[in-house]
């Protein structure tokens, strides 16, 4: 069992302190709106914030409420979101946002056991929502607030399994002091920007850290080595040939049905594994088309969480009538025909 400890009024103190000397301008700070709130935690999963300022301007423009969003089509929020990546967190938002409209009068729920009934809405994300946009006293824990504590209070060991929940259940009771309580905007907030800035995963700036008096890491000289790291799920490889018909700055391009993880976007028509003698024989069986094959390019990669995807361009010509149906001709990026980010790679690919 963990002993976790810490003197909390000094902790908040001079967490909040700095926190108001020292927090970034940021688009989702200008108000606690909770839709606001809600799109902003959700684009920063897995996200850095300078990638996310403006996609979250523009997706606001767009969207500029929870009805909004839940009236519009799938496939306008993915053209809104695409290049942002892990886009089951548009899909997740878009469907809660049905949701809210449809059980909650179009308001977020201020409930946590409702919160985490939406989809994609987790104990971070449900947590952040309602301290930030609600100021209910929930306490929220991802990867950034992980590694403060660890190395504040010296938890030794990755930060998973039972070492985790010790420190979510130590967390709830710390928002429930009332000088946290009192203040759980700024604390959550402040915790974030602290991950986020000052107690960093490389270079902790313990010089200038306000809780430096009180971190047994730093006093130790451990604040380099914790958190441990966690078991890390093996990379999966997968091999595609994709087929690259131009018609002046337009492609050939199908909608993709089936992958769990680029379901809803058009790709370039592909095939399992890398180029063979059959692949014209190959395309024709799975999409019905009649390749001439000119040329191959070179290789292509890229990650989808676990995922290694290594695409394998060929420059063909269609030598069949014009498909139907699944297909369209369109200059990928177009609205309305939202593409994985793969897509730009393979054709900034074929400049060089
Ligand atoms: S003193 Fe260093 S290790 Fe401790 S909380 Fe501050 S930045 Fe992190």
């Amino acid at each position: 069992m963990l002993k976790l400890s810490i003197p909390v009024q000094e902790f908040a103190s001079h967490l909040l302190k700095w926190y108001r000397e020292n927090r970034r301008d940021l688009p989702w700070r200008k108000n606690s709106d909770p839709y606001r709130v809600w799109v902003s935690e959700v684009m920063l999963q897995q996200t850095q914030v300078k990638t996310v300022v403006p996609y979250f301007e523009e997706f606001l423009r767009t969207y500029p409420s929870i009805e909004a969003l839940a009236n519009a089509q799938e496939n306008e929020i993915l053209s809104t979101w695409s290049g942002l990546g892990y886009y089951k967190r548009a899909r997740n938002l878009h469907k809660a946002a049905q949701i809210v409209c449809e059980q909650h009068g179009g308001e977020f729920p201020p409930d946590l056991s409702q919160a985490l009934q939406l989809p994609g809405i987790g104990p971070y994300t449900a947590g952040a929502i309602l301290s930030l946009a609600y100021g209910k006293p929930v306490p929220i824990l991802d990867g950034n607030i992980g590694r403060l504590f660890s190395r504040y209070l010296k938890i030794e060991g990755a930060l998973e399994g039972s070492t985790l929940a010790q420190l979510r259940r130590f967390l709830v009771q710390l928002v429930s002091e009332a000088s946290v309580a009192e203040s759980i905007r700024d604390f959550n907030q402040a915790l974030m920007e602290m991950g986020a800035l000052v107690c960093t995963p490389r270079n902790p700036q313990c010089v200038s850290c306000p809780l430096a008096a009180s971190c047994i890491a730093y006093e130790k000289g451990l604040e380099k080595t914790l958190p441990q790291p966690r078991t890390r799920r093996a990379v999966q490889e997968f091999h595609y040939t994709v087929a690259l018909i131009a018609r002046g700055e337009k492609y050939l391009l199908t909608q993709n049905r089936e992958d769990t993880f680029l379901r809803g976007f058009w790709e370039f028509p592909r095939i399992q594994g890398p180029p063979t003698s059959r692949l014209a024989e190959n395309f024709k069986m799975t999409h019905g088309l009649h390749l001439k094959v000119r040329k191959r390019a070179a290789p292509v990669s890229h990650r989808i969480t676990f995922r290694k995807l290594n695409f394998h361009p060929v420059l063909v010509s269609l030598q069949s009538p014009e498909p139907q149906q699944t297909f369209t001709w369109t200059k990928p990026g177009q609205k309305g025909y939202p593409v994985s980010s793969y897509i730009q790679k393979i054709l900034k690919s074929l400049e060089s």
